[in-house]
């Protein structure tokens, strides 16, 4: 199975992503093992968004997301797989409650900054170091913001670093022309305390930690707003 794994890999992978996916892959089933995962050989990683963790004999299937879960969400999927009853019940509440990504996934082709957007970009960037330095006490990482044409129903976005390789803010340019600039640095600071929970190794969510965040730095705890037409 492993060999038949490997082939078909590297038909469309170069040795480095291979290396990165098998390490990836087996660093999950060390951390599961951790927690006290039994009866598993094989683990792949997903990015299936219908179906989280799923198994099959000795072989596991995993969404990437839980890469970053911490500790309890891990060992739902271990009870989830090895336990029965009510527990097992339990742990997949648990499991499907875990904030996995439902933005667009790096198969989709990335979106490149219209060249008019830049200054903009240039301009949310500076807001972003400033607010870092105002609300922030300067703890939070530097980090680039994007404008986006594509986005349409959200205002914003926080792509965390885990599962896109480097963090990235992105707001809706069409959110940014329809309610002004106030209102965009609004978004700004709304992702900022995303990106707070994600560098201080919270769960990327709206919870409680979460609102008492946006409360303490004066961003509007609301998540989203439609944009569309
Ligand atoms: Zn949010």
């Amino acid at each position: 199975m492993l060999r038949a794994l490997v082939s078909r890999l590297t038909s469309r992978a170069d040795p480095d992503q291979l290396a990165l996916a098998f390490d990836r892959s087996a660093q999950m089933l060390h951390r599961l093992r951790a927690v006290g995962l039994r009866q598993i050989e094989d683990l792949v990683l997903t990015r299936n968004r219908s179906t989280y963790v799923s198994w099959r004999g000795t072989a596991l299937r995993v969404h990437e997301a839980f890469l970053e879960a911490p500790p309890e969400v891990l060992r739902a999927i271990v009870v989830f797989v090895n336990g029965r009853g009510v527990a097992r019940r339990v742990a997949r509440k648990v499991i499907l409650e875990y904030p996995v990504p439902r933005g667009p996934t790096r198969s989709r082709r990335a979106e490149r900054v219209h060249p008019e957007d830049r200054p903009l970009c240039d301009r949310l960037t500076r807001e972003h170091a400033r607010l870092n330095a105002e609300r922030f006490g300067g703890a939070l990482k530097p980090i680039r913001v994007r404008v986006s044409r594509r986005m349409r129903t959200r205002l914003g976005h926080y792509a965390l670093a885990a599962s896109h390789g480097t963090a990235e803010i992105v707001i809706s340019r069409r959110h940014l022309r329809r309610h002004g600039w106030d209102e965009a640095v609004d978004t700004l600071l709304h992702e900022m305390v995303h990106q707070w929970q994600e560098e201080t190794g919270l769960p990327v969510d709206h919870r409680a930690a979460f609102r008492r965040k946006a409360r303490d730095v004066g961003a509007v705890a609301r998540a989203r707003r439609t944009v569309g037409a």
